[in-house]
């Protein structure tokens, strides 16, 4: 069965010949402790080669964080497979937010997994191209924003889930105040060399973190590209 609702007719036949490589990957991320069968699932029919460059497309099926322009990276697999695990492991959000856009292939993976995916990115030319790789890969439940994400999105609030694919050194306020008390946020925080991979979700009293482990991931940075 295709993982999104209307695969276009090219869609359709994207990807078939990298499946070799795409069940090595996974291998790899079971090995590496991704146990969630919903996330493995979909990054194994999900083609990360069309969300690069063609330079470096042969390089698509690597555990490695690869360029994407404008100083820019998509993340490695294991790290979408782990904040994607985290994000759905309690309950299977509704809404999600995903600051950060990127290459677009995150939104791509939430968008198989939940109903509705929010993203925003303030590089305009790299929302571009993500938004032609929704539209390609048939992806219909993305609606996406050129914008500062730090600021959330409140006119979609609340989220039952917020990602955060850039490390700042605190999360800022207003995004909580755009969660459901029942949502997560998941997020790198910290300085470059020092940053830790923080899940968020509310006790009754206020805002409680956990830490998933050590991250490297380029900042976020206010206003727009
Ligand atoms: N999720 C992406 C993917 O799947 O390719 C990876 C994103 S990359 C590691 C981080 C992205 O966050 C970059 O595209 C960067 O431009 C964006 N970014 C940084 N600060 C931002 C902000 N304040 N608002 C929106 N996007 C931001």
């Amino acid at each position: 069965m295709s993982l999104f609702s209307r695969p276009t007719p090219e869609a359709r036949g994207l990807g078939m010949t990298s499946q070799r490589a795409r069940d090595r990957l996974i291998d790899r991320l079971k090995s590496n402790g991704i146990a969630d069968r919903r996330v493995l699932d979909v990054m194994r029919r999900l083609p990360r080669h069309l969300f690069i460059e063609e330079a470096l497309a042969s390089r698509a099926y690597e555990d490695t964080a690869l360029p994407i322009g404008q100083a820019q990276t998509i993340s490695q697999p294991w790290v979408v497979a782990r904040m994607t695990e985290a994000l759905i492991e309690h309950k299977l959000p509704a809404k999600v937010l995903e600051v950060g856009t990127g290459s677009g292939y995150q939104a791509a993976v939430l968008a198989a997994l939940v109903a509705n995916v929010y993203t925003v990115e303030r590089i305009e030319e790299l929302l571009r191209n993500a938004r032609r790789r929704f539209r390609k890969l048939g992806i219909e439940n993305v609606r996406s924003r050129h914008d500062d994400g730090k600021l959330g999105w409140p006119e979609h609030a609340p989220f039952d889930a917020i990602m955060l694919t850039a490390a700042g050194e605190a999360i800022d306020p207003i995004l909580f105040d755009q969660l459901a008390l029942d949502g997560i946020l998941v997020a790198p925080v910290g300085v470059p060399g020092a940053q830790r991979l923080l899940s968020y979700r509310y006790d009754g009293k206020g805002w409680v973190s956990q830490s998933l482990g050590d991250v490297s991931f380029v900042p976020l940075l206010g206003g727009l590209g």
